[in-house]
């Protein structure tokens, strides 16, 4: 589709994960897939990231711009370096900030948002692409960045880097895809920063309780704040999802939107998925995850039963994503009828509850590790895919389940709430089974309800194939994307 010459935007999304480049979670998903829908409307996107470690040059090939640019950050001088390729599949421009020392030497794209370093990397990386932008011949109508790690780009175009916005017709977007990490620091940061403190530390500014907290920062100097599901916009303006940012965001609510995520539906593709040992789509779904739910069953050395449910999750093993539930159904989970295979990461106490409860039951399995490849298959044979988060700004993993006809197990919270609508609820338009209370009583008896459900063996196909045809695509969302952007460009110019 192509637009018109007035209402081609030119649109700079910075980020620090973009699938496949760079990915630790749903982030990267939508970094991959945004800037690609975008470039379809017909605008002019390109993405900045960080070059980390972690970045094969080969691979993915990088290459140089020609752009250096010597930052002064931290009493001296640094020199950061613009390499370029695009995004697969696509002619959308990826610009990568290189800095050996901060990013270069890293495999792990977060340090932890409590080391100081991390504060310094993202600093830079900020600081460091406002500068080369020029050089580079970019001049955003849009600069859309994301989550705290980027949100000092805002305090240094509303002060340091102010021309910037005058060049093109300049508007701040920022996204919160999790209010949780708000990289918050001590105020001597500031004086590493090359901001002026005066400007920015207060109030109105980046100051919350005599620390720095960039996620205040992107809240407040933005023209527009979005988050990832309209359930968690409202939610945020809460005390108990608010994070101490409630008060804020409740403040900013004419400027907040909610605008799901989206999946690419042709990465995850169950008919043409290579990751998986049987491909099959909505007509073949019965014989096609049968066969898959097989081969993981062998795999992780659990019997081939079909009368008993395969339950997966795919998750980063953080306390956001109800792990402390699991742990407290535990002793039930190990009599229930299913099977439990978890595919995960995170937290040393998560990690260990998951290795105890593969060595020690025999129904619950984990592989504790980052595996893009098993996370397909996974989806492709569950019965059921399970996520009972505290909180869940948007949330994939219930769409990829979805796609794939895994039905989803959800807390009804943020992005979980907008998705799934439990079937008993709504026995017409469900498409999962929910829970409201965030208790491990209400969490035991939905999965007894989802047992109950798997023996309705007449209803379960039209209930897989009702989950199959669930429309996650990003179009809908890019189409809102971009009419916010329009929307935002018709507002007052925000002064310096
Ligand atoms: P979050 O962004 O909070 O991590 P989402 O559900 O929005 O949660 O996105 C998680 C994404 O990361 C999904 O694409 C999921 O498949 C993927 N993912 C999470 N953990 C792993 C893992 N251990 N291995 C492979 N993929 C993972």
């Amino acid at each position: 589709m192509t637009t018109p010459r007035e209402t081609r935007l030119h649109i700079l999304l910075v980020a620090t994960e973009a699938a496949p480049l760079a990915k630790e979670g749903g982030i990267a998903d939508v970094m991959g897939s945004l800037p690609i829908e975008l470039a379809q409307l017909g605008h002019d996107v390109r993405l900045f990231l960080p070059r980390y470690g972690s970045i094969d040059p080969k691979r993915w090939g990088l290459t140089q711009t020609g752009c250096v640019r010597t930052v002064w950050m931290g009493g001296v001088d640094q020199t950061v370096e613009i390499w370029s390729t695009t995004l697969p599949r696509s002619l959308v421009p990826v610009y990568l900030l290189d800095h050996e020392p901060l990013f270069g030497r890293h495999k792990r794209l977060y340090l932890g948002q409590d080391q100081r370093d991390e504060q310094r990397r993202f600093l830079l990386f900020c600081r460091g692409l406002l500068e080369a932008l020029p050089a580079l011949d970019i001049v955003p109508d849009i600069i859309h960045l994301n989550d705290w790690q980027t949100a000092p780009c805002a305090a240094y175009l509303r002060t340091s880097h102010h021309h910037l916005l005058r060049q093109g017709r300049g508007r701040i977007v920022y996204t919160i895809h999790n209010l949780q990490y708000q990289g918050r620091w001590d105020p001597t940061i500031l004086d590493e920063s090359g901001l002026d403190r005066d400007r920015v530390f207060g109030p109105a500014g980046l100051e919350y309780w005599g620390d720095v907290n960039w996620m205040k920062a992107g809240i407040s100097y933005a023209d527009v704040v979005t988050t990832v599901s309209r359930r968690y916009a409202e939610e945020i303006q809460t005390l108990d999802y608010g994070w101490g940012l409630d008060e804020l965001l409740t403040q900013r609510r004419s400027r907040l939107v909610g605008i799901p995520n989206g999946i690419d539906w042709d990465t995850w593709n169950p008919a043409t998925d290579d990751d998986l040992p049987a491909r099959y789509d909505a007509m073949s779904a019965a014989a096609g995850k049968a066969a898959n739910r097989t081969a993981v069953r062998r795999a992780f050395q659990l019997p081939d039963d079909p009368s008993v449910p395969l339950v997966t999750m795919v998750t980063r093993l953080v306390d956001q994503k109800g792990l402390d539930l699991l742990q407290e159904i535990a002793p039930q989970l190990r009599a229930l009828p299913l099977h439990l295979v978890v595919l995960g990461t995170g937290l040393p106490e998560y990690e260990a509850l998951f290795r105890d409860l593969t060595a020690t039951s025999d129904n619950i399995r984990a592989h504790i590790g980052f595996d893009v490849a098993l996370s397909h298959r996974l989806y492709a044979a569950a019965d059921f895919f399970l996520m009972p988060s505290a909180f869940e700004p948007g949330g994939l993993g219930q769409l990829i389940a979805l796609r794939y006809g895994a039905v989803p197990v959800v807390r009804a919270t943020g992005g979980l709430a907008d998705t799934v609508t439990d079937i008993d609820a709504d026995p017409v338009q469900g498409n999962g089974l929910s829970f409201v209370p965030y208790t491990a009583a209400a969490l035991l008896e939905t999965l007894n309800r989802a047992l109950r459900l798997y023996g309705e063996r007449e209803r379960w196909p039209s209930l897989v194939a009702r989950a199959m045809v669930y429309d996650s695509r990003w179009s809908a969302s890019a189409r809102a994307y971009a009419d916010l952007y329009h929307r935002v460009l018709r507002l007052p110019i925000t002064a310096a």
